[in-house]
């Protein structure tokens, strides 16, 4: 069987190609909160945020870790990782306390890499210090929640931040060379037309991300957004819209943009809509065939 040929920058593909094995991210759950559910920013949280889908912080980080690492080994035969602080917001924290906990990796010599996942106005001067210091041994990536360059819908969303807080982010963390970046955008946001997320596709592109994940928005259990879903006020993109609008997205992306994430999954017990989005495979092959079928790839339409 011939290997697919991908038109856009695969997360794995620039892995294998920078050490030349199999690496694996392995995601933790450090026990975070977060300012915008615990009412420091706003309260509630963001309209489609159901913290149980980040899984529950049931065992020491080292533990999580450890698990990580093995089942990746057997698994996929990992060679390599990179931990992913993944849950909630990973800089809410002091720097003290935030140097103890990431120091953590240094214990695991098969890590090459740490991912920070956090909100773009959780991050200082002080906090890029502490992370700045790992860059001298490992790939080091700040990826931050954007969601949509619109300040219209960040509000609609109450993700209790703008986009003003993430140009900051962008630019404090810029000042720090070896420190890459990775945003994170939803397609299908409540409210927004293909001319908003082709907005935040353009922006990003000028930006020249390092990294973006790309989400289609859906549905969970016990959120604000199930009761709009509920009343027919919003409906979640159906497959063939996001997959052309995800191609649509990586067209006016920096041809170098790593796509770290194409696509999303959710607990299916806890998944409303839409019912396709845990066939990541199809969404993926899908994506990639629409580019092909347009004779195009990303970065075809970048412009600074
Ligand atoms: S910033 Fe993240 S953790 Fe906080 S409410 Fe929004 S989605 Fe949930």
């Amino acid at each position: 069987m011939s290997k697919v040929k991908y038109r856009y920058r695969k997360f794995s593909d620039y892995l294998k190609d920078r050490y030349g094995c199999r690496v694996y991210k392995v995601g933790v759950n450090a026990g975070f909160s977060c300012p915008n559910r615990d009412g420091k920013k706003s309260s509630g949280g963001c309209i489609y945020c159901n913290n149980k889908t980040f899984g529950r912080q049931d065992k020491p980080v080292r533990e999580q870790i450890e698990d990580g690492i093995n089942f990746t080994r057997k698994r996929c035969s990992a060679e390599k990782h990179i931990i992913y602080f993944q849950s909630f917001t990973n800089t809410y924290a002091t720097p003290g306390k935030l140097e103890k906990l990431y120091n953590i990796i240094r214990e695991y010599s098969s890590v090459v890499g740490l991912s920070i996942g956090t909100r773009p106005d959780c991050i200082d001067n002080e906090k890029l210090d502490i992370v700045e210091k790992f860059c001298e041994d490992y790939e080091v990536w700040m990826e931050y929640g954007l969601q949509s360059i619109n300040d219209r819908t960040l509000n609609f969303i109450n993700r209790g931040h703008s986009y003003g807080d993430f140009l900051n982010a962008v630019k404090l963390t810029r000042k720090r060379k070896d420190i890459k970046i990775s945003p994170h955008v939803i397609i299908g946001l409540p409210g927004e037309t293909g001319s908003d997320f082709k907005k935040t596709a353009r922006e990003m592109g000028r930006l020249k991300v390092d990294g973006i994940k790309i989400h289609p928005q859906h549905v969970v259990k016990d959120t604000l957004l199930e009761e709009l879903y509920k009343n027919g006020d919003y409906n979640p993109p159906g497959f063939k819209d996001y997959t052309s609008a995800a191609a649509d997205f990586l067209e006016y992306l920096w041809p170098d943009t790593v796509i770290q994430r194409i696509t999303a999954t959710c607990p299916t017990d806890m998944l409303l809509a839409p019912e396709w989005l845990n066939n990541t495979g199809s969404v993926i092959k899908d994506v990639n065939e629409q580019l092909a079928e347009r004779k195009s790839r990303q970065g075809r339409l970048f412009s600074i």
